[in-house]
């Protein structure tokens, strides 16, 4: 048994509370308020006075394996992940060769990527076009629901040849199917036509500076988007979730959702509660990602959403580009949409939200692990503190400030929208089923091979 001693919780009401937790087999066995040490133990774990939230969760990442190897692996990844206090990740089916769209090509990602998890994963999985016009969708889907997928991926809009959009019709479909399997339905919402149209205008009248990514990605068509699967949602009942949330208009949709009691929830980035488009300006390739950064309505408006509870949860949408090839062309419309943000979500939303009192810890605790963790059927094992759960604990140093230096990121992508900035929360200790796997001062200490791949309980 494993004691981990001088923690504080953070309770019902976000009052804190100084508490023993004692780890037997992966699992938390008891939990004492106070100091308690009556029970005898192995080892001991010192929190040293700092706040012990429940392993966090970022549900939506791309770490590219197999496939796309060269902007990031499950290694690099579920590294950045660890080093950042996420113990479970959710990868997304699109960014893999092949893309997880059958039984068969889970099967060959969870082979190749289960050797090299330092943190427990769940996958996503998807469909395409091709399989809803065939039918074969409903034996892909029924394979990918046995082996425990989270939910399935659309996109509205696409860049990815192995991975291509989904019309609404077709959505339909699914939809349809997928609510028989009580499986999650996610979008990426932005409407193609607007940014088909507004981006070929852009680039035909000779614009590349990085502003015009924005432009093009026209702002409207997330709300649209948003709008259009929203109204398949409303006839099927099926379970919905938007991923990436970046404007306060897409957010009065998903309001209006919510409030005729639709199953619909969703997500959004730090980087959407931090930048805007004159950042992008500034940043370019650095900050670019799909849907673009916004205005600063929106930031407002997605940190009130967060606070009220219309945004459910925050993911990273963590998509490293080689860097620097990928993130360093004066065209923007040269560079690849992404960034790496697995490793540095809890301090930005300590840094951005807590501190500027947007959030309090109580929310980060909900917003960043439990609220995901039930939505996709890993709760209670993941997601919370308590008798029986995993014992899945990250340690933050609220007080600690320092400086973000891309070059010490853990990701293949060593670039960040933080770069050189001051933050001021840091991860002290990352736990794993009672198991060090991430120490400030010694970096990474888990193993390689030891994260589990997680079967949704859904
Ligand atoms: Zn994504």
């Amino acid at each position: 048994m494993i004691r981990l001693k001088n923690g504080f919780l953070v309770k019902k009401g976000n009052e804190l509370e100084l508490s023993t937790i004692y780890i037997e087999d992966d699992k938390i066995k008891f939990i004492f308020p106070g100091k308690h040490n009556s029970l005898s133990v192995e080892r001991e774990v010192d929190a040293e006075g700092n706040i012990i939230f429940p392993g966090f969760i970022d549900p939506h990442v791309h770490f590219d394996d197999p496939g796309f190897t060269v902007r990031e692996d499950f290694e690099t990844g579920t590294r950045s992940a660890a080093a950042g206090g996420i113990t479970t990740i959710i990868d997304m089916p699109c960014t893999s060769i092949p893309p997880v769209t059958s039984g068969e090509n889970f099967d060959y990602k969870l082979n190749i990527v289960k050797g090299k998890a330092y943190v427990d994963f769940a996958f996503w999985g998807g469909v395409t076009p091709g399989q809803i016009e065939s039918g074969e969708y409903k034996k892909t889907l029924t394979d990918l629901k046995e082996r425990g997928i989270v939910g399935v991926k659309f996109y509205t809009v696409s860049g990815m040849e192995l991975y291509p959009r989904m019309p609404v019709p077709y959505m339909d479909k699914a939809f349809r199917f997928l609510k028989g399997l009580n499986l999650v339905c996610a979008v990426h919402a932005e409407d193609y036509y607007l940014v088909d149209f507004y981006s070929n205008f852009l680039r035909q009248n000779g614009r590349s500076d990085f502003e015009s990514w924005a432009e093009g990605r026209v702002y409207e068509a997330e709300p649209e988007a948003i709008w259009s699967v929203v109204g398949i949602t409303e006839k099927v009942h099926n379970k919905l979730h938007i991923a990436h949330l970046s404007t306060g208009a897409g957010l009065e949709v998903i309001r209006w959702a919510k409030k005729h009691k639709l199953d619909v929830t969703t997500e959004t980035c730090p980087h959407y509660l931090i930048f805007t488009v004159a950042d992008l300006k500034i940043l370019g390739s650095i900050l670019k990602t799909s849907p673009p950064v916004r205005y600063e309505e929106d930031i407002d408006a997605l940190w009130t959403g967060l606070k009220d509870g219309s945004i459910d949860f925050i993911a990273t949408d963590h998509a490293a580009g080689k860097f620097p090839e990928e993130k360093s062309s004066s065209n923007i419309w040269d560079n690849y949409a992404g960034i790496p943000g697995t490793q540095l979500a809890v301090p930005l939303m300590i840094t951005y939200g807590y501190y500027k009192g947007k959030v309090r810890l109580e929310e980060i605790q909900k917003l960043m692990s439990e609220n995901a963790a039930r939505r996709y059927g890993l709760y209670p094992d993941k997601g919370s503190i308590a008798l029986g759960a995993d014992a899945d604990l990250t340690i933050v140093n609220l007080n600690e400030k320092w400086f973000v230096d891309p070059s010490k990121l853990e990701s293949k992508g060593k670039y960040s929208v933080v770069a050189g900035k001051e933050m001021v929360g840091k991860v002290s200790k990352t736990i794993l089923r009672g198991k060090l796997i991430y120490d400030e001062k010694a970096g990474i200490t888990g193993e390689k091979g030891y994260g589990n791949f997680i079967k949704s309980n859904l």
